[in-house]
């Protein structure tokens, strides 16, 4: 029996990890689960899977939602702020955490979860930008497994040899992998004319054609700084330079990604664009179990189509590589600077084409400096974000 928490059950990975969950009860169990504010939501939760611990973010909301359980005799420990995040993965008795809170929220709970040893579900890529090394440094001390849920380091992670260690490249040299394809759909707007994209609304940028998401990172695969978080999050994984982690357009989204051998054997994961797939991979390793998804036909497929991105319309994926090519503490600059451009922009304050250039300003302005310490990372965070706020204001 693994015992589960999930962190930011109410969200879009949440509610499928639960899912999948639900689905074998004779496997997992789930011990925590945390919200920022949706209170019913994560009541209804607590109420059908009884955690141990329930967290939400503010207090008045932890009063309420102790109300609701007590209406239903759930006797859930219910708890509040950032810290309690925390809590969940340390007192909970959980041997398995499943990251799924957006943006560097999730940074620190995540952090607990690798250096306490658990087997770490990542879906919270912007914890790994932030802190590549140092995180990739906790999961070793911790000794637990981390095992990817983005769909494309899923499918890397599947298409990779068994004994393929992330921490050393000299060790992998004889198993001739080249590179990582990462495959991206582009998006809603991979056709929209350049013209059209500076009146472009919330409402037309979170509707993904092929992934239901949630609103955050809805807009990142609009602008594919999604798919520049994926590179800098595929370097952590698996330790290979960036030259070799390569973007390609595949708007179908059935091939999730690919690994590139050296004796030109080109492997592939394939399935449904649904969550529950890589989610179910992550619950289940090394075993593999029933998610809900539907079977993939490939018949019923009209083609799979390849092709370059074009970084002169998806300028935020450009100065992902850049970051990415910066090191330190740059890729954390990128991501605190673009959580902030899309919040505006979703919150009506920002124009679609301003995300990019409130990233940009915000990197010129402060992306030097190392991003060694949990401290560190959380100042070059903060700055940021009070620097790209201050450049929106003056817009
Ligand atoms: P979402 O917005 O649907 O859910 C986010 C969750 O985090 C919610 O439970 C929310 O209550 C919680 N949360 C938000 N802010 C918080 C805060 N300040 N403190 C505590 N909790 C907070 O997002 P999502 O689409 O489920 O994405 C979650 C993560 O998974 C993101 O990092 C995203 O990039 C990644 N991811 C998502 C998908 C997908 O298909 N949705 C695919 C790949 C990776
Ligand atoms: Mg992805």
């Amino acid at each position: 029996m693994r015992r589960i928490a999930i962190l930011g059950s109410t969200g879009s990975i949440g509610v499928n990890t639960l899912d999948v969950i639900r689905a074998h009860p004779d496997r997992f169990e789930v011990v925590a689960l945390t919200a920022g504010k949706q209170v019913d939501r994560l009541a209804e939760q607590c109420i059908e899977f009884k955690p141990a611990i329930a967290v939400v973010s503010e207090a008045a909301d932890a009063a309420r939602l102790e109300g609701l359980l007590q209406q239903n005799n759930i006797s859930t420990q219910v708890m509040y702020g950032p810290s309690s995040l925390v809590t969940a993965v340390t007192d909970s008795d959980c041997d398995t955490v499943m990251a799924a809170i957006v943006g560097a929220a999730g940074l620190v709970p995540a952090l607990a979860a690798a250096k306490a040893g658990k087997r770490v579900l990542l879906a919270n890529k912007e914890a790994l930008v932030m802190s590549g090394n140092l995180f990739m440094q906790a999961m070793n001390a911790g000794g637990g497994e981390l095992l990817p849920i983005d769909s494309e380091h899923n499918a890397i992670f599947q298409c990779l040899p068994n004994n393929f260690t992330k921490d050393s490249s000299s060790q992998n040299a004889h198993l001739g992998v080249e590179e990582l394809w990462l495959t991206a759909s582009g998006g809603p707007f991979r056709n929209t004319p350049l013209d059209q994209l500076a009146s472009i609304t919330p409402e037309q940028a979170c509707a993904h054609p092929n992934w239901v998401m949630g609103r955050k990172i809805s807009v990142d695969s609009a602008t594919m700084m999604n798919k520049g978080l994926e590179v800098i999050e595929a370097f952590w994984l698996f330790g290979l330079p960036l030259e070799k982690i390569k973007v390609l357009i595949h708007p179908q989204s059935v091939v999730h990604s690919m690994v590139r051998y050296r004796d030109g054997s080109v492997l592939a994961q394939l399935g449904q664009p649904d969550m529950r797939t890589p989610i179910a991979y992550g619950l289940a390793w090394p075993e593999r179990v029933a998610a809900g998804v539907k079977p993939l036909s490939l018949t019923q497929l009209a083609n799979l189509s390849f092709s370059e991105p074009d970084l002169s319309r998806f300028p935020c994926l450009s100065l992902a590589f850049t970051a990415a090519q910066s090191g330190g503490a740059a890729p954390a600059v990128l991501n605190a600077a673009n959580e902030v451009a899309v919040a505006a922009f979703l919150d009506k304050g920002l124009p679609y084409l301003q995300i990019p250039v409130v990233v940009e300003k915000t990197l010129n302005a402060i992306a030097t400096g190392k991003a060694d310490s949990l401290d560190s990372i959380l100042q070059i965070d903060a700055q940021a974000r009070k620097v790209a706020q201050d450049f929106i204001k003056a817009l």
